[in-house]
């Protein structure tokens, strides 16, 4: 049966519809050959060991070697073609954009690191986010797009980080909707969800869940879940501890997806609190995996209404039954 929800986090209303993703589908699939990762590729991809100096020169790495040249095993540099740069009249087109190569292996997306190499992302970002605030950007923003479905240009695994000089409206939105609610609607979010069986994942004090009201399928949101502490508002006052955990269930959930989904693009999207906001203590930092495995058709487009064929709580068990 078709159910109305409203997502707690965002607002977003959807429309449960489980029987329409077996209609049958008649138009061609134009993604099939979109991507390949032979030694041409390699050869001409700015990202990989050896190409150091095709990019702007490198902001920070771990690993060993000299700035701009191979031994990096993280590499963070401006992005050539930024979306917001320092010419701007708005300080919401306003800032940087920085790229974080997630690894010197040209195939290995964040779901095929090992525990340590997952961990070392998440601390370069931690790194940068932390040099971002410290600049006085006003917010940060932190995304993975894996795959050209996801808006990824470049095959070559890797992160991006986009400071402004003023709160996106979303951002400001969600602040305000978790001031708004006496409880924390990201631990209500977890508990309802997991309460109806769609928990996917424990790492530590790390939860992997779909939420019940995912605007998408298999939709997948990752935070600490913990009442006996204080939630941390973002990833650049989180504890070492904790972002291992949260890098190895980031790494598991691409993995089970990539597994279950076969190799789907996706986008990977941090919720993190603007560098100072008077709404920010109630904040509660999370990070979002989305699976391009649709497309927004016209009816969501014209009304703001999501349409969602797979009930989250299926497909968190078929994930969970992926590992
Ligand atoms: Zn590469």
């Amino acid at each position: 049966m078709n159910e109305l929800r409203t997502d707690r986090l965002t607002g977003r209303n959807v429309i449960i519809v489980p029987g329409r993703a077996t209609r049958p589908v008649t138009s061609p699939d134009r993604t099939v050959g979109a991507t390949s990762s032979g030694t041409a590729d390699i050869a001409k991809c700015p990202f990989c060991v050896g190409n150091e100096t095709t990019t702007p020169p490198e902001v920070f790495r771990t690993g060993s070697g000299a700035p701009d040249t191979p031994g990096w095993r993280v590499r963070i540099v401006p992005n050539l073609y930024p979306i917001v740069d320092e010419t701007q009249v708005s300080p919401i087109a306003q800032g940087c954009h920085e790229v974080a190569v997630l690894s010197p292996n040209h195939g290995t997306d964040f779901g095929g690191l090992s525990d340590l190499e997952a961990s070392e992302v998440l601390l370069s970002l931690r790194a940068r986010t932390i040099f971002h605030r410290d600049s006085g950007r006003a917010h940060t923003q932190l995304f993975i797009n894996q795959g050209r479905t996801a808006g990824a240009s470049i095959a070559h695994p890797h992160a991006q980080i986009v400071t402004l000089d003023a709160v996106p409206p979303m951002v400001e939105e969600e602040l305000q909707r978790f001031a708004n609610s006496p409880d924390n609607i990201l631990r209500q979010d977890f508990e309802e969800s997991s309460g109806a069986g769609a928990e996917v994942l424990t790492v530590g004090r790390v939860q992997a869940w779909c939420p019940l009201g995912s605007t998408s399928s298999y939709v997948v949101r990752i935070a600490e879940i913990d009442s006996k502490v204080t939630p941390t508002v973002g990833i650049e006052y989180a504890s070492d501890e904790l972002l291992n955990e949260m890098a190895i269930t980031l790494r598991d959930v691409l993995f089970m997806l990539t597994k279950t989904l076969n190799e789907p693009d996706y986008n990977v999207v941090f919720h993190n609190a603007p560098t100072s906001d008077k709404l920010r203590d109630n904040y509660h930092w999370w990070i979002e995996v989305i699976p391009r495995i649709s497309v927004l058709g016209g009816f969501e487009l014209g009304s703001g209404i999501y349409v969602n064929t797979v009930e989250p709580v299926v497909a968190a068990k078929t994930l969970a039954d992926a590992i």
